[in-house]
């Protein structure tokens, strides 16, 4: 028997009081709830924020939008203004999950979800993120679905989220209570990699809340998708995706942001194919170069290879989607 303690919380202050080392906080409890019958995870507390006011989507006076940390993935990816300014968001999460899941699942827990990997889930296996410098059995193991950028000799294992995905190439702002006050986290800095400690996956201190996502002001010329490749059509975590927001001004690329997913160790924003783009033409050939020079620090592991050339064709497909090129 593991004792649970469990906690209500009315308000923000009420649930950062209560944060803190050994507590977790649940919400739509779509990934911590599996993983505590699994025994991956055993808090000695948790902390309901279900009643918080934070599920609101909302536009910003500088013209973005704000949406709460308590709002569903399916509130998210069905409002009016995401479908139409932020289209890349709607569709990845719509990518993901299965409808009854997202409507419950949360803004919030999508950014907190944790890897598929499956020795990670087995606590029968050795795993580092689970139990630290326990080994890693996925390393010479079946590796298929993990990472090939962003690894280390502890931990390949992939980030499994969409949502991020889309938020990576969208240049969202986290923004979260503390004890010491608020703070605002880009999302490029707000995720690690695992480096020698594969059990730290965010910036986020013990106890820190997550209340909103802010999405900055796109221009209207602004064009954005997102490119998922998977096993079965549905409910299926990404082999390779890409994400991305492009503007074209009378044929050369004026601003690009791209972010991969399925390959990667944390939502990845390919910095490198960006500059191979801006300023050239939207042309295929220029999609390939910067496709190649995304993946260039790819290392594959043992039946994963075949993700390099993977995410470069899905990366060249949103490109040419996004910019018109057929
Ligand atoms: Fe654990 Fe990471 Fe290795 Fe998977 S890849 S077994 S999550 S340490």
């Amino acid at each position: 028997m593991h004792p649970l303690a469990w906690l209500r919380a009315d308000n923000v202050g009420d649930a950062v009081a209560s944060g803190g080392r050994g507590a977790k906080y649940i919400a739509g409890g779509t990934t911590l709830v599996d993983l505590m019958k699994q025994g991956v995870e055993r808090p000695k507390t948790l902390v309901d924020i279900g009643r918080l006011p934070l599920a609101r989507i909302e536009p910003t006076p500088s013209g973005g939008l704000r949406i709460g940390a308590l709002a569903t993935n399916t509130a998210v990816a069905r409002d009016e203004t995401v479908v139409t300014k932020y289209s890349v968001l709607s569709q990845a999460i719509l990518s993901g999950a299965s409808p009854q899941l997202r409507n419950v699942a949360t803004t919030a827990g999508n950014l907190l979800q944790r890897t598929r990997c499956p020795y990670f889930r087995d606590p029968s296996t050795a795993c580092n993120k689970r139990t630290p410098g326990a080994g890693c059995d996925a390393r010479g193991g079946w590796d298929r679905s993990h990472a090939v950028l962003g690894t280390s000799d502890q931990c390949i294992a992939t980030h499994p989220s969409d949502m991020c995905v889309a938020l990576a190439a969208l240049e969202a702002v986290v923004r979260t209570q503390r004890a010491a006050g608020e703070r605002a986290i880009a999302i490029r800095d707000f995720h690690t990699v695992p480096g020698a400690h594969p059990e730290v996956e965010n910036v986020l201190e013990p106890g820190e809340l997550v209340t909103h996502v802010e999405l900055p002001a796109l221009p209207a010329s602004a064009r954005s998708i997102y490119v998922k490749v998977r096993d079965r059509a549905s409910y299926a975590f990404a082999l390779a995706s890409a994400a991305i927001v492009l503007e074209v001004e009378g044929g050369t690329i004026k601003r690009a942001r791209v972010a991969l997913g399925g390959v990667a160790t944390k939502p990845w924003r390919a910095e490198e194919a960006e500059l191979a783009l801006v300023g050239k033409a939207a042309r295929r050939d220029v999609f390939e170069a910067a496709a190649a020079a995304a993946l260039r620090a790819a290392t594959p592991g043992k039946y994963n290879a075949f993700k390099i050339e993977l995410a470069k064709r899905t990366l060249v497909s949103a490109l040419a989607r996004a910019g018109g090129v057929t």
